[in-house]
């Protein structure tokens, strides 16, 4: 009976369908990870910033030090006596004061630096971090992936075989509205009737039609989806 094996086609098809959908997500999961890829990216333009804002922040930081090695020369001329003169003390405290108040702006801009570069850090550290956590959970996954590749693999094999061997049984005009319908109807052309229920859009049919699908020589299809209709 020609509808037997048109719900015979359909089950292997639809067996093959499931099957390729899941190769496809064992394989994209064993392929190239665009999170981790980005994830990557982001490291690389956070480790150049690491460079660069140490590399800003290095002016300030020998200013800062330029500044301390004056003050250290006058405070040790201010404190160690060798200054009498009145005019020349009131100088050279001025001069204390001036380089006191430039290592304090210099210090408030490396402070900012100090700041900026710690919240760089800190998103680079939790970016690799990130990354090995995906990496070794990659990892861990990657041999049941492996093992269910190739077992899909080889049912996919089996499972052409067999379609094969089903499409042979029917005409070429049977496959031909087989194979439209199977695309218009999302894959599904052939539909069990359950209960009265066509199992393709779970309408009810009316019982002539289930008998007439039941009885007849060529395929029927259901009055609402068009699907073929198979009664087991
Ligand atoms: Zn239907």
């Amino acid at each position: 009976m020609t509808v037997l094996q048109l719900y015979e086609l359909q089950q292997v098809d639809t067996a093959i369908d499931t099957r390729e959908k899941s190769l496809a997500e064992v394989r994209n999961r064993l392929g190239e990870d665009p999170a981790l890829a980005a994830l990557g990216r982001r490291i690389q333009e956070l480790e150049k910033r690491v460079k660069d804002e140490a590399l800003a922040r290095r002016p300030v930081e020998l200013e800062i030090r330029g500044l301390e090695e004056r003050l250290a020369v006058i405070e040790a001329r201010l404190y160690g006596g060798s200054i009498t003169n009145a005019k020349e003390l009131e100088a050279q405290n001025e001069e204390l004061t001036y380089l006191k108040e430039q290592r304090s702006a210099q210090e408030d801009r490396l402070l900012e630096f100090m700041v900026t570069s710690e919240e760089t850090q800190k998103e680079f550290d939790v970016a690799r971090k990130t990354v090995a956590e995906i990496e070794e959970r990659r990892k861990r996954a990657q041999p049941d992936l492996t093992a269910n590749e190739e077992v899909l693999h080889r049912e996919l094999e089996r499972l052409a075989e067999e379609r094969v061997a089903v499409a042979s049984e029917l005409a070429g005009s049977e496959l031909s509205m087989y194979e439209a319908l199977r695309k218009s109807r999302g894959g599904q052309a052939v539909a069990r009737v359950e209960r009265g229920i066509c199992e393709g859009c779970r309408l009810s049919l009316p019982s002539t039609e289930v008998q007439r699908a039941r009885t007849s020589r060529g395929p029927v299809h259901c009055s609402s989806c068009r699907r073929i209709l198979f009664v087991p």
